[in-house]
């Protein structure tokens, strides 16, 4: 028996106890008379202690072992003289007498220590030994706890995980497609999935009535912080079921793991249209934490002279408040913020109410105080705080708006990674234009509905841009966690959708021929949703970035830094699967 315990578990009940220990060398003190070593697994760190008078020859052995030396000890537990309050284990010690080397190790690249010196890059090459980390380790132990919770909740509601395909078709629909050659089809290939969209479908039209799947989905889009080109999706599909289903499981599913896992409870999520989103937050996905909402301010701010807010589709500002005692300096940081090319405004206007209730304002020239008070009115402003205003086209300006918006909140510092404020943006535009294509695409998907009272719209090109499709996200801290729609599972609806979309009957059937034939034999009434489940355990573990709950992400160009891939493939590997590289 290679160990009679872990790391983790022993204390001062335990002592007198002969146990044996496995794990890896944490770090070691040598005082002369006595050695320690600190012995490190999964579950904690338990000290060994080694003493020259008692035992000379295991002493040295123990002051010749380096870091990361996985170890095998054999003792006594008794308690420790110094204590450590700060560890389960910090009452006792292990009085060795038997020492095994299981394994050497090289010194390690950056030490095993909660705040490492490693630097991203080093990370990710020695990923094994970064995991090796408690917040490392700890972020893959939640990861595992909310796929519990979440198999166990869906389980219990009667879902069914049943695994699809990882080969598919390539559908030129949404991001772009992985692909795999075929060896035995030569010029043929199949492509990874982006999410297992169709195969839910006919998961339904098959009668498994409610799905669900923890499945790794795959999307060669380009990368950002919390984008990793595979991820994975919590995928779910209910049959017979109306949004109010949909949005009552999955809100019950989410409210399930704040409760299990953060001890959180909530009332019913608040729900905003897309419409109400994009006007008052300027984006589809809110971070409702703090308010700050946008006030529209045509009517106050235009006919007073100043061209810019007297030529601008909109003018519109938010409240910050308390902030009237800004700077210059502070004022010229926002100013410079918003006209980043990320955020692209061309000036910010703002307008101080003083503590004396006087006003300040950079259009002082076009606005005398009266008309200030009337901007701080529509604001609701008070004594005290400062506005910002942004104008120029509506949905452009409005953009702009929510990154001033997000930085201003985290300038005061409203967005606490402790505070979670989820919600349901609902009734999004069913199709987006694109200028570049020149064509209508599915916002969503193109097996999105429409809401029903918006059906016959279909039928006029013109005003298909008004659509409203019967389609949801699930948002928390201004993160999209996740998303989904009812179906379409009307054959003459979904040929007019295709339409729309600019597909002839030929290229719809080519494109999604078996999941209209299945169409034909009595499909149910379905829909569903996915979460994001990266984003879901980032959140909930208070972290930006997905990465780090990841085990072996690919770094920011896509790459995996450790085992070199992607890579080139030899000569005969490409001969055999019929591919001729460009040099
Ligand atoms: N398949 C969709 C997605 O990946 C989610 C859904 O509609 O269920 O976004």
């Amino acid at each position: 028996m290679y160990r009679t315990n872990t790391c983790g578990e022993l204390n001062i009940n335990n002592v007198g106890q002969t146990v044996t220990l496995c794990g890896w060398l944490q770090r070691s003190r040598d005082l002369g008379g006595m050695t320690f070593i600190d012995l490190r697994d999964r579950y904690g760190i338990t000290q060994l202690a080694f003493n020259m008078e008692t035992n000379a020859e295991l002493c040295e052995k123990a002051r010749r072992l380096g870091r990361e030396y996985v170890l095998q000890a054999v003792g006594t537990v008794i308690e420790r003289s110094s204590k450590n309050s700060k560890i389960p284990t910090g009452e006792i010690e292990i009085e060795v007498r038997e020492l095994n080397i299981l394994n050497e190790s090289k010194t390690p690249p950056f030490t095993i220590e909660d705040s490492s010196d490693g630097g991203d890059d080093l990370r990710m090459k020695y990923r094994y030994l970064d995991i090796r980390r408690n917040p490392v380790r700890c972020n893959l132990e939640l990861r595992h706890r909310m796929a519990m919770l979440v198999r166990n909740y869906l389980s219990n509601q009667d879902f069914l995980e049943i695994e699809t395909p990882m080969l598919i078709k390539s559908t030129p629909e949404g991001a772009r497609d992985f692909v795999v050659p075929s060896r035995m089809n030569p010029g043929e290939f199949y492509a990874l999935p982006q999410s297992p969209q169709q195969y839910k479908q006919l998961l339904m039209v098959a009668g498994m009535d409610r799905y669900f799947q923890i499945v790794r989905c795959f999307r060669d889009e380009d990368l950002r912080a919390d984008r990793q080109p595979e991820f994975t999706q919590i995928d779910c599909e209910m049959s017979f079921a109306e949004q109010e289903d949909v949005l009552d499981m999955f809100e019950g599913l989410a409210k399930h793991l704040f409760k299990e896992v953060k001890d959180l409870d909530f009332g019913a999520f608040p729900r905003m249209t897309w419409h109400e989103a994009m006007r008052l937050y300027g984006s589809d996905k809110p971070d409702i934490r703090f308010g700050m909402q946008f006030v529209e301010l045509n009517d106050v701010a235009q006919g007073r002279g100043f061209s810019l807010f007297d030529g601008a589709e909109l003018v519109v500002g938010i409240n910050a408040e308390g902030c009237a005692d800004y700077t210059r300096k502070q004022l010229d940081a926002l100013t410079d913020f918003v006209k980043r090319p990320q955020v692209g405004a061309g000036g910010l206007v703002y307008v101080k109410y003083n503590a004396d209730g006087s006003f300040k304002s950079s259009v002082d020239k076009f606005f005398d105080q009266n008309a200030l008070h009337a901007v701080a009115d529509k604001f609701g402003a008070k004594p005290g705080d400062l506005m910002l205003i942004l104008c120029g086209p509506a949905m452009k300006t409005r953009v702009q708006l929510c990154s001033l918006r997000l930085e201003m909140g985290g300038r005061l510092g409203l967005r606490r990674p402790d505070q979670f404020a989820p919600l349901w943006v609902i009734d999004f535009p069913l199709l987006e234009w694109d200028e570049e294509t020149q064509r209508f695409y599915a916002m969503h998907h193109p097996f999105t509905a429409p809401k029903p009272e918006d059906e016959a719209l279909l039928d006029q090109p013109d005003r298909w841009g008004d659509i409203r499709a019967n389609a949801y996200d699930i948002v928390i801290n201004g993160v999209e966690v996740g998303g989904g729609s009812i179906r379409i599972h009307d054959r003459v609806l979904q040929n007019k959708m295709f339409h729309a979309l600019g597909f002839s009957d030929e290229k719809a059937y080519e494109q999604f021929g078996f999941l209209l034939d299945a169409f034909s034999y009595g499909a149910p009434p379905h829909a569903g949703l996915a979460f994001g489940f990266d984003r879901l355990c980032s959140l909930f573990g208070g972290a930006d970035s997905i990465r780090d709950f990841i085990a072996f992400p690919k770094n920011n160009s896509g790459r995996d830094v450790m085992s070199c891939s992607p890579a080139p493939i030899s000569q005969q590997q490409l001969d055999e699967l019929n591919i001729c590289v460009k040099q």
